[in-house]
This record gives structure tokens, sequence and C-alpha cells, in this order.
């Protein structure tokens, strides 16, 4: 038998890493493609108040089905959409989409309807075009600004010097700005000095430990108490149970997501709750 030699294992991963590319090529022409089919569609995740369980928000989650194919995640798209640049276009569109899914929940409810949340990845963040096509989004509609707030992470800030100037043009245009994922970079507490942010979203890896030990309960009461004195708002993230809702409003947290409220659902099913009273069992 022939043996398995450094060169076939060499020859084997150089032809995975060539496998991968061109799976991302593929990714690439069919998200380009599934844009201009409009294969894409938009979720809305309830953000609950506590304890009533009353919508006050909802974030924007991007879904993507290929025709008669199963619906792809955006953990799997998203990065390819980065890397290719499609992002952009994918981006006005979500853009485009939320604001108009917004400016309808305007009119129906007026200031009682969803704020609504819109999730901005890396390289959005660094387009100085991203304002211009945020401004232009609201007017189009004609939504109020304060009725978006745009998603953005801790890497995306430090991605590039550009990325802050665009933050602080965002607030400018009268927009909410979140930071998504708060505690789980390298730097949050430094970028709070610096980030002129409206809204903490404390990552769920924090919600997940909140189990009853002295330990986390500090650091999640920690992290809605520095939210409150920089008058930020703290939305707990993945909230999955009862427990863990009840234990978050007695830390003092007024905004919860999480599966437990529920999962993410399209516009109708949003006006289905905004009419029921309220989300808690
Ligand atoms: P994210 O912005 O942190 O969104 C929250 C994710 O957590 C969503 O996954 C949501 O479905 C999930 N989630 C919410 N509650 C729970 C819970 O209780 N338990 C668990 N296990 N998960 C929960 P999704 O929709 O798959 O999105 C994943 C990520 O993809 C998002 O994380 C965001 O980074 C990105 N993404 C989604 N939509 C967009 C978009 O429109 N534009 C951009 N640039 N990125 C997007
Ligand atoms: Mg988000
Ligand atoms: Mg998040
Ligand atoms: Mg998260």
């Amino acid at each position: 038998a022939a043996k398995y030699t450094g060169a076939d294992r060499a020859r084997e991963h150089t032809s995975a890493l060539d496998a991968t590319a061109q799976h991302h090529a593929e990714l690439a022409a069919g998200l380009r493609r599934g844009l201009e089919r409009g294969e894409f569609k938009l979720l809305y995740q309830p953000i609950v108040e506590l304890p009533s369980g009353s919508v006050a928000a909802v974030e924007a989650l991007i879904r993507w089905q290929p025709n008669d194919q199963p619906v792809i995640s955006p953990a799997e798209f998203i990065p390819v959409a980065e890397h290719s640049g499609l992002i952009i276009d994918l981006g006005a569109w979500i853009i485009d989409t939320a604001c108009a899914d917004a400016a309808a929940w305007q009119l129906r409810y007026g200031t009682a309807g969803p704020l609504v949340s819109i999730n901005v990845s890396a390289r959005q963040l660094l387009d100085p075009d991203l304002p211009g096509m945020v401004a232009d989004a609201l007017s189009r509609h004609g939504l109020t600004p304060d009725r978006i707030t745009i998603e953005i992470t801790e890497t995306a800030v430090f991605a590039g010097g550009a990325a802050m100037e665009t933050v602080r043009e965002l607030r400018e245009l009268g927009v909410g700005v979140a930071l998504d994922d708060f505690g789980t970079g390298h730097s949050s507490l430094t970028l709070l000095r610096t980030c002129p942010v409206t809204t903490l979203k404390v990552d769920k890896s924090f919600i997940d430990d909140l189990n009853g030990t002295a330990e986390q309960e500090a650091i999640a009461s920690s992290l809605s108490t520095i939210a409150a004195t920089l008058g930020l708002r703290a939305v707990a993230e993945g909230v999955e149970t009862q427990d863990q809702a009840d234990r978050l409003h007695a830390l003092g947290y007024r905004y919860a997501q999480g599966f437990h409220f529920s999962r993410p659902i399209p516009a109708p099913d949003i006006d289905a709750l905004l009419n029921a009273p309220v989300l808690t069992a």
C-alpha cells in the first residue's frame, strides 16, 4: 500500500482550501442573483419591556431562501457578502426594507409603534456613504430618525478610524446606535468613553450564566448600572427562560430579547403581537 506522506497531506489541505474558496465564490454569485430575484426577507424579533413583556422595539434579522432550498442563516452568508463587497448593496436593501416596515408601524401606531433595530457589519460601517444611505431611506419613507437604531459591533468600530466618524454622523442624523454583543470584545469599556452610542446590548453569554451565583449576578448587574449611569439603554440578549427574565428585572434591566419572548417572526406577526396584550406567560 502507498505510504501517506506529508506531500499528500499538503495536497489535501490545498484542495480543501480550494473547495472552501469555490464554495465561497458560488455563495457570492448566488447572493448576487438572490438579491436580484428577491430571495431575501427580514424577520423581526421583539425587544420587550420588563416585566410587562410589551413590545418596545424589534430587531431586523435577515434570512435568505434560495429557490426551493432551505433557509440559509446570516451567520453563513453575511461573512461571504462582506468579503465579496455585496454587503453594500445587500445592506442598502436591508436598510430600505426595515425603514419601510418601521414607517408602516409609525403610521399605524404612532410613537407607540416598535422602534426598529438594524444590524450593520464592519464593511458597511467603514463605508462613508452609510449615513447618506440611511438619511435617504428615512426621507423616502417619511420616517422619523429616532424610530430606528443601527446595531454595530466593537470589532467593526476598531476595524478603522473612519468607523467612529460614521457613528458620529449617524448620531447627528438623530438615529440611535447600539453596541451589539456588548462585553465580548477586547475593549468594551474603553469604547464607551469615545463612541457615542445610545444602547448597550448585553451579550447572551452573560445572560446564559445567570444561574444565581453571586459573581454572574454582579457582572450582569454592573453592566446595567454602567448603562444607566451613562444614560444608555441596556438590552439583555438571548433570554430563554422566565427565571432569567425575572432575575434580569431584579438586576435593573428594563429591556430584554430572546426566544423566551419570541423567535424572529415576519412583520405581520409583529402586528398580531402588538394587538395582543403581553408576551409573558
Ligand atoms: P445578532 O445581531 O447578535 O442577532 C441576535 C441573534 O441571536 C439572532 O440570530 C437571533 O435569532 C439569535 N437569538 C435571539 N434570541 C435568542 C435566544 O434566546 N437564544 C438563542 N440561542 N439565540 C437567540 P440570527 O438571526 O441567526 O443572526 C445571527 C447574526 O447574523 C446576528 O447576530 C448578526 O450579527 C447577523 N445578522 C443578522 N441579520 C443581519 C443583517 O440584516 N445585517 C447584518 N449586517 N448582519 C445581520
Ligand atoms: Mg444585532
Ligand atoms: Mg446581538
Ligand atoms: Mg449576541
